[in-house]
């Protein structure tokens, strides 16, 4: 399953994620610490990574270098699944956000919700329940990128001539800037 712009759909773009520490005092002593930061950052991710592909089985099909992702999963006529997912290599919160998503999708399910609109919004809350109890900031542009993928699919599920929407997501009808 995929899906177009704006939006996971199982696949989404996003903004960039880009951070440092500010430049005040010793340079060397700042670009040090800088490196250990971002070394530290950098191990953390790799641990997420390798702990979501053993709890979860899934296979990385591609880094994307864009933000955004998608989750597959193919069966075999002998009954065996795979699970992948491409998504932003995390490096930060929104590539981490992406990269979970991409994750939830798996944990969650592809058949838990019958509606794509709900099993969207849910795959976020479990995204963001993984990056808080991680210390991994759902951060304004989280949020921001939140929101218009929801729009995203709430807008597509209106065009398809949903009746109604689950009152979940009645709230991102309107585009977040
Ligand atoms: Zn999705």
């Amino acid at each position: 399953m995929t899906c177009g712009s704006h939006a996971c759909g199982h696949q989404r773009p996003v903004s960039t994620e880009a951070r440092g520490l500010r430049m005040t005092g010793d340079r060397a002593v700042l670009r040090q610490g800088r490196g250990a930061a971002r070394r530290g950052q950098r191990s953390r991710y790799e641990a997420l990574v390798t702990e979501m592909k053993t709890s979860y089985r899934i296979a990385i099909r591609k880094w994307r270098t864009g933000m955004q992702g998608a989750a597959y999963e193919l069966k075999y006529r002998d009954g065996r699944i795979k699970r992948l997912i491409t998504a932003p290599r995390p490096r930060g919160p929104v590539s981490a956000a992406i990269f979970l998503h991409e994750v939830g999708h798996h944990a969650v399910g592809f058949r838990r919700y019958s509606n794509r609109v709900l099993e969207e919004f849910y795959v976020w809350q479990w995204a963001f329940r993984e990056m808080t109890s991680r210390g991994i900031s759902v951060d304004p542009r989280v949020l921001r990128h939140y929101r218009r993928s929801m729009l995203y699919y709430v807008r597509a599920a209106k065009h398809a001539g949903a009746a109604a929407l689950p009152p979940e997501v009645q709230a991102f009808l309107e585009w977040p800037g």
